[in-house]
């Protein structure tokens, strides 16, 4: 039956909206194409955001990653993590800050370690893009608590 693999790809990704990896399954190549970018939403970002979907794991792993690229000047807003978060930035130059902490810069290669629920930001830097890897862990399908806008007094204030 020629047609099977094909059927069975597709058996694989019906219903799942992001698809995952499971090592019951063996190796499998998950195709980019089957991960489509999109757009962060402007209820939680400030400026142009691209969120662009790396890998998710199947349960009882809980561990998910997407690159998410700043435009510069574009930013979170203030959230928080339950299970904290881990950014790589893989691109350019960009900002982040921990409530009542300072902003700090952030470049290519550097590593933000966020701890559960602790409130902070990040973003682009004004004059250059910036590209993280975020990876996290959802906590019952719950990954972030959204906050208000980083304010330009808030995002400018180095
Ligand atoms: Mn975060």
């Amino acid at each position: 039956m020629r047609a099977y693999p094909f059927l069975l790809c597709g058996l694989l990704f019906v219903g799942i909206q992001y698809p995952v990896a499971s090592a019951a399954e063996g190796q499998i190549v998950i195709s980019g194409e089957l991960r489509p970018s999109t757009v962060a939403p402007e209820k939680n970002f400030t400026g142009k955001v691209r969120v662009d979907p790396a890998f998710a794991t199947k349960p009882p792993a809980r561990a998910y990653g997407s690159y998410v690229t700043f435009e510069p000047g574009a930013r979170t807003h203030w959230h928080s993590h339950p299970l904290g978060q881990t950014l790589i930035v893989t691109f350019g130059t960009g900002l982040t800050q921990e409530w009542g902490g300072p902003v700090k810069v952030i470049r290519q290669g550097d590593v933000v370690v966020c701890s559960p629920n602790v409130k902070h930001w990040h973003g682009a830097a004004p004059n250059s893009a910036m590209t993280h890897l975020a990876i996290g862990e959802r906590d019952e399908n719950k990954s972030v608590t959204w906050m208000e806008k980083v304010t330009d007094k808030q995002y400018n204030a180095r």
